[in-house]
């Protein structure tokens, strides 16, 4: 950034990368550090069945099966999200946009408000560490912070460290068959977002097969360099 600009417009990060990969154990850290919200189309969605909403009815079948939700349904409750005031800033989408559908309202709706995607962050990691990273996922029923049976343990067993409660879930999509959908659609819907943000100069590309805060020092060095554009 030159002397003369002053950086006006939020930065827009995305986590690309498929079921598992750590984008909502990267985003939950870059919040914090960053004071970025965290948006996940994952959890509006969950939420919106939990809440028993109309979207929500329509997205549940859906994603016990593995399968993405309707773009149609998935817009509508980004747009409300990005509406809320606290994003203005900064945001870091995580597992949004899935399709080039989705990608493409994303851009209609920064630009909307003179604004654009700072970085696409690829997770790369392999599907065997994936199926290994889904399977030993669990989360803090009070805070959402997540947890792995191996990777990811609190300091005292049984109690989060974030928020000191006992009780923990998992999701009913966290299972051998769904996994495989997921990952199916991924590599079909998702993945070639990709390419489409390596031609727009925004996609960065890091190694996700390494210990969490590896990865952390890594999104950090791009965020800091996105955020000064
Ligand atoms: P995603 O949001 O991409 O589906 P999560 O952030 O929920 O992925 O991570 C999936 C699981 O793997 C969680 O249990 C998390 O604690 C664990 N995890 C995340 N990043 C790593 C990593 N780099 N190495 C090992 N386990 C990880
Ligand atoms: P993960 O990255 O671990 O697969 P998420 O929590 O991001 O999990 O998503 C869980 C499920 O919610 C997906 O399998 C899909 O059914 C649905 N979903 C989440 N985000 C989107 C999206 N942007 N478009 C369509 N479906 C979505
Ligand atoms: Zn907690």
């Amino acid at each position: 950034m030159s002397a003369t600009e002053t950086q006006t417009r939020p930065a827009v990060l995305i986590l690309l990368g498929p079921p598992g990969a750590g984008k909502g154990t990267q985003a939950r850290m870059l919040e914090q550090e960053h004071g970025l919200v965290q948006l996940s189309t994952g959890d509006l969605l969950r939420a919106a069945v939990k809440a028993g909403t109309e979207a929500g009815k329509a997205a549940k079948a859906v994603m016990d099966a593995g399968g993405l939700v309707s773009d149609e349904i998935v817009l509508a409750i980004l747009r409300d999200r990005m509406a809320q005031p606290d994003t203005a800033k900064g945001v870091i989408l995580d597992g949004f946009p899935r399709t080039p559908g989705q990608a493409e309202a994303l851009e209609a709706l920064l630009a909307g408000q003179g604004a654009s995607v700072s970085a696409a962050i690829s997770l790369e990691v392999e599907d065997a560490a994936m199926v290994e990273r889904i399977a030993g996922r669990y989360t803090c029923a009070n805070c959402g912070a997540g947890y792995h049976d191996r990777f990811k343990t609190p300091a005292v067993a049984g109690v989060c460290d974030e928020c000191g409660s006992t009780e923990f879930t998992r999701r009913a999509d966290d299972n051998a068959e769904t996994v495989r959908a997921r990952l199916d659609a991924y590599h079909a819907q998702t993945a070639p977002l990709i390419g489409h943000y390596e031609g727009k100069g925004v996609l960065r590309r890091v190694d996700a097969m390494g210990d969490i805060a590896e990865i952390a020092a890594a999104l950090r060095a791009i965020v800091t360099d996105a955020s000064a554009r």
